[in-house]
């Protein structure tokens, strides 16, 4: 079977769900491609990210967030601080269930695009440097695609990446593992909290939020730290020692997050979200950039201007590499570090200290 389509999506994360729509919306016609037999992680339920830069583009395709908080808790080992931001966290539902991210997007795409799961690229021919032709398996059917344009959303490990030899400079790899409980008191957490402990989560963090009776938490550390540890058992023990109450543990979930820098754009292929390494190297928060990437390289498409895409990406370069002099800092970071950031936060800081600076400054909304 051939095909002729405007635009071929590779993956069908939020990234590459919210591209397709964004360009079915507008007429053109669009084909999904989604390794798995679903859409999304199969265990994550909850991501938190900061709502900020895609307020205004959620509200125009339509997807509602579960819950919206503008408080964080920080805590260090012996101090805490709570940050009132202007920034507002947005949770979204995650995995298989109806109302997550992925399966709202994907009833919105509903006879807007086709989405064909279990497809294997498994050739891509060139001509001229574009992409012309990929050739996918599906169940046992072979089908050539000819597209006009490609965007590839096949994650931070993205085998596109890797079948075009595109060289990528990784300047963190964040290990999370979380797990999602159900608490018999529904207000434990009230807003985003925040845990730094060197020994438990280095090179990262520990972060919590409440939806209702579920609690998650995810670990996140610097793979560097990380690498053959059972995360498992790191959470297992924070746990232990930071809650209080009985609670039941609904489920595990994991997975890697790469913020680096790479070529986005080649020809007629533009690079989005995870595929384009677009992880807040700091936080390792990535949902927000994978919304907001895809929001841009389907403008592009849209007005036949791919330097649209190039200037957008180009931004979110930059400001990783801003970002990444503080990710140096907290990879070095120790209990006593943090101790003297949360004190600073209360304003009980001389400031004086270049390093605690730097991370302040990430946090200046101005
Ligand atoms: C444990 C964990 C916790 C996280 N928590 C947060 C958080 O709280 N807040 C936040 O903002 N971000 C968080 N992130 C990051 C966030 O999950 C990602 O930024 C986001 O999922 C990226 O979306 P994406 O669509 O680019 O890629 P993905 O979500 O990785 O989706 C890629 C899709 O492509 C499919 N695919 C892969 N290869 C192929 C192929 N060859 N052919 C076809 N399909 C393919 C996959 O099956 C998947 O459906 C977390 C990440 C992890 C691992």
């Amino acid at each position: 079977m051939s095909i002729k389509c405007d635009v071929l999506v590779v993956g069908g994360g939020p990234a590459g769900l919210s591209a397709a729509l964004f360009l079915s919306n507008k007429s053109f016609s669009t084909i999904v491609l989604e390794k798995s037999k679903t859409c999304g992680p199969k265990h994550t339920k909850y991501d938190i990210t900061e709502g900020n830069r895609i307020r205004e583009i959620i509200d125009e395709i339509g997807i509602n967030t579960n819950k919206t908080s503008s408080r964080s808790e920080w805590l260090s080992p012996n101090y805490s601080h709570i940050i009132e931001s202007e920034i507002e966290d947005f949770y979204f539902k995650r995995g298989p269930g109806e109302d997550s991210l992925e399966n709202v997007l994907l009833k919105k795409l509903n006879n807007k695009a086709d989405v064909f799961f279990k497809a294997k690229v498994n050739f891509i021919e060139l001509k001229k440097k574009e992409i012309a032709t990929v050739k996918v398996n599906k169940d046992s059917k072979k089908i050539e695609i000819k597209p006009r344009y490609v965007i590839v959303a096949d994650g931070p490990e993205s085998e596109f990446r890797k079948r075009l030899n595109i060289d990528t400079e990784n300047f963190a790899k964040f290990n999370g593992f979380g797990v999602l409980i159900e608490s018999c008191q529904s207000d434990v957490i009230p807003h985003a909290k925040i845990y730094l402990d060197e020994k438990i989560a280095p090179g990262g963090y520990i972060y919590s939020g409440s939806v209702g009776k579920e609690i998650f938490f995810c670990l996140m550390t610097d793979d560097k730290f990380t690498k053959n540890e059972s995360l498992k058992q790191r959470l297992n023990f924070f746990l232990e020692r930071n809650t209080k109450e009985k609670f039941t543990v609904k489920n595990y979930f994991g997975g890697i997050g790469i913020s680096g820098i790479q070529e986005v754009l080649l020809g007629n292929t533009l690079f989005i979200g995870g595929a384009a390494l677009f992880y807040d190297p700091f936080l390792g928060y990535g949902l927000n950039y994978a919304i907001e990437s895809a929001y841009f390289a389907a403008n592009a498409i849209k007005k036949n201007d791919l330097s649209i895409y190039t200037e957008y990406a180009n931004r979110i370069q930059k400001e990783f590499k801003d970002i990444f002099f503080a990710r140096e800092i907290w990879r070095k970071a120790n209990n006593n570090f943090f101790d003297k950031l949360i004190r600073a936060f209360n304003g009980e800081y001389d400031n004086s200290d270049e390093k605690i600076n730097k991370i302040l400054d990430l946090f200046n909304e101005n």
